[in-house]
């Protein structure tokens, strides 16, 4: 048994705790990437039940799907082929993030009025309008309104959590991006620049609606504040059943390049999770699972399909259950844990849970 165990409930309450914690601004919950791993559609629905109003996607596809499983919740999607088409997304009521005048064209030619919602660049140098190109997108957007093509529902940006002085001043660029757009006669309904960071420790990016991604999942985005610092819980438990245990006497090598040797005798764990299910392999020799309420090293290189747990002389046996990561607040390794281990972000961790882990829902 390899499996995600992903409790919805918490995902409910973290976005309603996400909520109280922006002073009631609305949310639109993040549900891109399958739900950061979590089931796009359940992680959709858990998140409405907590009071987001909007969901948000990337591809146009993930939006799609949302639609196809009978979710009928304002969606926002916003990356796009260069050459897609916009008519299914339209005529499904998905909101286009639009970022430049191409992409413009292609929803004003779509067949249905198009809802867009304008995406400008106010400094994280990804996607979104350059502020040279403005005034042309806002004209240009504001003569398709006019002509009944399109209707501006939003604008928004994104910030690049550079520090508190570079947020400060997206934010200072983001009002002089909606002054412009509304000098070009727009009216969006909906101003949003605000992921979780910025909701939570930058009140001033709040704007009209902030778009709650790993916060609602329950993992914090700071450094300096973990899930129960926030009042969060982290939605997802990865979890595997011992496949076998071997005693093997000290200065045995454990697995490829033997990069760990048994100080002493000791219990070898299999468990039946590697690389290709997303476990990093540079979290070898760092990390820890929890067996029977201990935690335990992760001994040698973690591979495609398995790593070994060195568990001393604990009573593991096969069929024992170790859990990889889950809610510290239990006990036992958090998904930052082993992202700290590995070198990366706890977001890079449960987005890389991969499909031979099943998912199981607990309501
Ligand atoms: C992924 C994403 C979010 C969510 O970010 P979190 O840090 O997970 O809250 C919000 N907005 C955009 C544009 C994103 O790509």
């Amino acid at each position: 048994m390899r499996e995600a165990v992903i409790d919805i409930s918490a995902i409910t309450r973290n976005v309603d705790t996400l909520l109280a914690a922006v002073g009631g601004v609305p949310a639109m919950a993040i549900v891109k990437s399958n739900g950061y791993g979590h089931g796009a559609v359940q992680s959709a629905r858990a998140a409405l039940a907590g009071g987001a109003t909007w969901l948000g996607v990337a591809d146009i596809d993930e939006a799609l799907q949302l639609r196809a499983a009978g979710i009928d919740a304002p969606v926002l999607a916003w990356l796009h082929d260069p050459h897609g088409d916009f008519a299914e997304a339209v005529g499904a009521g998905v909101d286009l993030g639009v970022s430049h005048l191409g992409e413009l064209e292609r929803a004003a030619a779509a067949s249905g009025t198009a809802f867009v919602q304008l995406k400008v660049d106010t400094g994280l140098g990804r996607n979104g309008a350059d502020p040279r190109e403005w005034d042309k997108l806002f004209s240009a957007a504001a003569a398709h309104e006019r002509a009944g093509r399109i209707i501006v529902r939003g604008l928004w940006s994104h910030l690049a959590n550079a520090g508190t002085a570079a947020d400060a001043a997206q934010v200072g660029q983001f009002v002089a991006a909606i002054a412009a757009a509304e000098a070009a006669g727009l009216t969006p309904e909906l101003t949003h620049l605000a992921a979780t960071a910025g909701a939570l420790r930058s009140p001033d990016a709040r704007f009209g609606l902030v778009r709650l991604g790993v916060g609602a999942y329950g993992l914090s985005p700071f450094d300096d504040a973990d899930s129960a610092a926030l009042g969060l819980v982290p939605a997802m438990e990865l979890r595997a059943t011992v496949v076998a245990t071997k005693r093997v006497a000290a200065g045995t090598g454990v697995s490829y390049g033997h990069d760990y040797r048994a100080a002493a005798e000791t219990t070898l764990a299999l468990v039946p999770l590697g690389y290709a299910d997303g476990l990093p392999r540079q979290a070898s020799g760092s990390a820890a699972v929890s067996i029977g309420g201990v935690a335990h090293p992760v001994a040698g290189r973690i591979a495609m399909d398995q790593f070994v747990v060195d568990v001393g002389d604990a009573a593991v046996e096969a069929g024992d259950v170790a859990i990889v990561f889950g809610d510290p607040a239990s006990g036992v390794p958090s998904a930052t844990d082993w992202a700290d281990a590995a070198g990366t972000i706890n977001y890079d961790i449960v987005t890389g849970i991969g499909p031979r882990v099943q998912r199981r829902y607990l309501p």
